[in-house]
């Protein structure tokens, strides 16, 4: 269960924002399965979180708390009936990341980060610069 490994997360304001008075509620149900490549991601059959053992070991911390927040939005957009990996969309441009990605990096300013540390964060390495910067333009925050 995902509360049996990240603690705390049903009191975190940026977590009550997304899924608002069905926080808790949602979060004890809420399965994960750990995977043994990238990071972490939803499973689209029932929307469990899939979680990397090594990156959760391993991983920067700031950054594994701001992948949960990341996926927590896109179980919300899960439960509400949302298509998580429409493919007649790019990654940078699909709607559904550029919104976890936009309430993520929020997020991340209101931990201090400051812009080279979100970009560094946000460049994955299977991302390219362009698909970066498309990605940045896309959320329309300002990260220069
Ligand atoms: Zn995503």
């Amino acid at each position: 269960m995902f509360t049996d490994y990240f603690k705390g997360f049903e009191k975190v304001e940026a977590v009550k924002g997304i899924f608002a008075e069905k926080t808790e509620e949602t979060l004890h149900k809420l399965k994960i399965e750990f995977i043994w490549f990238g990071y972490m991601g939803v499973d689209n059959t029932d929307g469990h979180l899939l979680v990397n053992s090594r990156y959760l070991r391993n991983g920067d911390k700031t950054d594994i708390y701001l992948d949960v927040v990341h996926e927590l939005c896109h179980v919300k957009q899960w439960i509400d009936g949302r298509e998580l990996f429409d493919s007649r969309y790019e990654y940078v441009d699909r709607p559904t990341e550029i919104e976890a990605y936009r309430y993520t990096v929020q997020e991340a300013k209101r931990l201090g980060l400051n812009n080279e540390r979100i970009l560094l964060y946000l460049k994955t390495d299977w991302m390219s610069e362009e698909d970066l910067n498309r990605l940045v333009r896309n959320m329309q925050i300002d990260l220069k």
